[in-house]
């Protein structure tokens, strides 16, 4: 089945703004929200693609992607956009449905969804180009093994929760509607733990380190983000882990330097190779290419090597590598090549230092 267009799905303008799109979410939540349709799974249907259009129009970058290429442009850009499940939901737009519903802020209701990690990876810059595998080690919370999560003391009995009852839910009243919610203090276990487990104290998690190999495409930069779905923190259970973002960070390179997919490097010439010409092998990010340095060429000349930058991630295009020459003035010179030099100096028009060169120069200028 084709998607809706997200702006038909919410019933608004595609000139909207987060005000209007705020309350045409809330309008349709409140018409399909679960409580108010048990199994009606078309309700829950509507209530899943509402929540998907508003995920992206509410963020600017997501809904500006979708503007300009839409579904297609969203997956192109890396964005999955949906949920897995109510959970999901309910946790990414708790402060909303928080208010909607008059329950505690900050998605309370039902199994939690674990939290999102974020994590710093530091790339040369060759790795970064180039693209790589990366070991890396997030730590992170998962089920208690003693107490297999539950949180008590094994072979210690829990005690019905004092908020619902037992049931696991409570029942609000609002305005017309009743609405059943977990119950918050238990989260719908129904039980309350009496001796905590001691190795995790009750909360029925423990720490640990989780070892990913995250695969790094070739062109990344600095600031850039990998989105692994389900890598993130235990979700509590029958909820859905959290992601793992991990953000990108090149290290600077000693010769190279990049902006976007362009590479900019500075090779040193001697005088003579500037006078007569050459050529001159030049290290790229895969190698080495030759660059033909014509008669006469100025110290501070741009050469580009068309095509020779950074490949871009979707691999349709490539950048290319500027090569800027400076010609190199020798801190030391043989005997040999002083008289050589003052020679010249000699030809080109007299003194050293005085006149010559510079005066011929000012000359042209008019000075
Ligand atoms: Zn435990
Ligand atoms: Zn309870």
């Amino acid at each position: 089945m084709d998607k809706r267009d997200y702006y038909e799905v919410l019933g608004v303008e595609k000139t909207a703004d987060a005000k209007v799109l705020k309350k045409a979410f809330r309008k349709l939540a409140l018409e399909f929200h679960p409580d108010r349709n048990p199994d009606n799974p078309e309700a829950e249907d509507k209530f899943k693609e509402a929540s998907e259009a508003y995920e992206v129009l509410s963020d600017p970058q997501k809904r500006q992607t979708y503007d300009q290429f839409g579904h297609a442009g969203l997956s192109g850009a890396g964005y999955q956009p949906g949920f897995q499940d109510m959970g999901d939901i309910f946790s990414h737009f708790g402060d909303i449905f928080g208010d909607l519903f008059g329950g505690r802020r900050g998605g309370q209701r039902g199994p939690r969804r674990g939290a999102d990690l974020e994590l710093r990876l530091p790339l040369d810059f060759m790795e970064a180009v180039h693209g790589c595998q990366k070991e890396i080690e997030v730590p992170t919370h998962v089920g208690c093994d003693t107490c297999d999560a539950t949180g008590a003391k094994p072979g210690t009995a829990k005690k019905p929760c004092a908020t619902c009852g037992g049931r696991g839910e409570v029942t609000q009243q609002q305005m017309f509607l009743r609405i059943r919610t977990t119950c918050p203090d238990c989260r719908g276990s129904g039980a309350m733990i009496e001796t905590p487990c001691e190795d995790c104290h009750g909360h029925g998690k423990t720490r640990q380190v989780n070892k990913w190999t995250v695969s790094i495409p070739a062109g990344v930069d600095s600031g850039m983000q990998i989105r692994d779905r389900g890598k993130g923190e235990t979700g509590d259970p029958g909820a859905p882990p959290g992601d793992l973002y991990v953000t990108i960070q090149v290290r600077p390179h000693d010769f190279f330097k990049r902006d976007g997919h362009d590479v900019y490097c500075q090779v040193p010439i001697s005088y003579p190779q500037a006078c007569l010409g050459a050529e001159v092998s030049v290290p790229t990010v895969d190698g080495e290419a030759t660059v033909k340095i014509p008669r006469g060429t100025p110290s501070g000349k741009v050469f580009p090597l068309v095509g020779q930058g950074i490949t871009a991630i979707n691999k349709r295009s490539r950048g290319d590598q500027h090569v800027q020459v400076v010609v190199g003035v020798p801190t030391s010179l043989s005997s040999e090549e002083e008289d050589l030099i003052r020679k010249l100096a000699e030809l080109q028009d007299g003194n050293v230092g005085e006149k010559g060169f510079f005066r011929d120069f000012l000359d042209r200028l008019n000075i």
